[in-house]
């Protein structure tokens, strides 16, 4: 929500690489990984970034320079991930749902893989018995998140393998000698509250006792970041502090310090990112102005998609008289990015921004209504590069087949 880059800048950006376009700023990462190394300085917890939030190989090369390690939701993930130059101890793939043949091509590759289907755990054990460390994704049946369509870890869930069926689990790790490393659970997003977090401990200290070579457990991501002012933020030390006070409550009965994991999607990106666009046409009707922007749900999806809200702001008239307004995209369906929203004066041409649309902004952009995908900018140290260009028509022909 809050704005780290200035409007000359952001300005200057949509002059040189035109519009739609989105801006990351990479030190606002960089700040924001430092809140949760320091905050969690006494004890030994990693930091995964969530990567399906964000994947340009800029971006993840940039998480790679801070220390962060990286968590992955496909085996595509892995690969950028490699590709920007991770150790594949550093890389974590938490599956979900997928084919076997995944499992076995990200072994291949040497990563750290989160395995959550029974199924897919006895093919694990069949071929690898005690030759490959995995880890276990669990549901934890927590009701946790911002809403019903992020929320991950509830008893009617698809994720993970359920926390009650711990005995299939423990049969099929006893029958082929299954080298459990981590346990994993991933409760949602936009969790305020770090009692979930305490609560998911508390469910994975009834079931550490029963896997003897666990050297980690893995509580996912989640945190809340304010989208607009007075919105609350999970609270990072606080957090840190339950953790630490829920281990000094129950020592590993294994002897081995356990690590803690976490895979931080939205905290690390979120506020890192702009979405600049144009005004294209001003509308008024039966009391509404309509300002239609050269962008749409085809470019940011989370307002359509689950109410998200993003503050918008006018970079050409921000000092305007401030009015009401529903800024609207350009695509044939109805994508409102903001109903009846105070913005300063719009007048067409005029610059619009889209605050905390560095997580799940262009990654799940597409080509509806065969629109371009925006460019994208990282700025560094004063340095802005371009580290995406602009879609062009090749793009939406490609593998059509003519
Ligand atoms: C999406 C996801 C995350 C990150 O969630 P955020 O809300 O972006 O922090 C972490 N772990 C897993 C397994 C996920 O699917």
């Amino acid at each position: 929500m809050q704005q780290h880059l200035s409007n000359e800048l952001l300005i200057a950006l949509a002059k040189e690489y035109g519009t739609p376009l989105y801006v990351y700023d990479a030190d606002h990462i960089t700040a924001q990984y430092k809140r949760l190394t320091s905050a969690f300085a006494s004890t030994d917890t990693h930091f995964f970034y969530a990567c399906k939030a964000l994947t340009n190989v800029n971006i993840l090369k940039h998480i790679k320079s801070i220390g962060c390690n990286v968590d992955c939701s496909s085996i595509n993930e892995v690969k950028l991930a490699l590709l920007a130059g991770f150790d594949p101890k550093n890389v974590l793939y938490t599956s979900n749902g997928i084919h076997f043949s995944e499992i076995e091509e990200a072994q291949s590759l040497g990563v750290n893989i989160n395995i959550d289907s029974l199924s897919n755990l006895e093919k694990f054990g069949q071929q690898f018995q005690h030759s490959y460390p995995v880890g276990i994704r669990l549901r934890p049946n927590i009701m946790a998140g911002g809403n019903i369509k992020i929320s991950t870890g509830h008893d009617k869930s698809k994720f993970g393998i359920p926390v009650d069926q711990l005995d299939k689990i423990l049969a099929l790790v006893n029958e082929h000698n299954i080298w459990i490393q981590n346990l994993h659970i991933h409760t949602g997003s936009d969790i305020k509250d770090v009692d979930v977090f305490v609560k998911g401990i508390e469910v994975l200290f009834d079931i550490i006792p029963h896997f003897k070579e666990l050297t980690s457990i893995d509580l996912g991501g989640g945190f809340k970041v304010p989208y607009k002012k007075g919105d609350a933020e999970t609270d990072i030390p606080l957090l840190a502090q339950k953790v630490s006070e829920a281990f000094a409550n129950h020592p590993n009965p294994n002897g081995k310090p356990l690590q803690v994991w976490f895979e931080p999607g939205k905290f690390l990106v979120s506020a890192s990112g702009y979405l600049i666009t144009a005004v294209n046409v001003l509308k008024e009707n039966n009391g509404t102005t309509f300002a239609g922007v050269n962008s749409g749900f085809n470019h940011l999806i989370r307002p359509m998609f689950y109410d998200a809200y993003h503050q918008i702001e006018n970079l050409s008239n921000p000092t305007g008289e401030e009015k009401l307004y529903s800024v609207v995209g350009n695509i044939c369906e109805t994508d409102t990015f903001a109903w009846d929203r105070k913005i300063h004066a719009i007048r067409e041409g005029d610059l619009l921004v889209f605050y905390n649309t560095g997580a799940y902004g262009f990654e799940m952009s597409s080509n509806f209504n065969s629109r371009y995908k925006p460019a994208e900018v990282m700025v560094k140290d004063g340095q802005a590069t371009l580290i995406r260009k602009r879609d062009t028509f090749d793009d939406i022909l490609r593998n059509q087949v003519l």
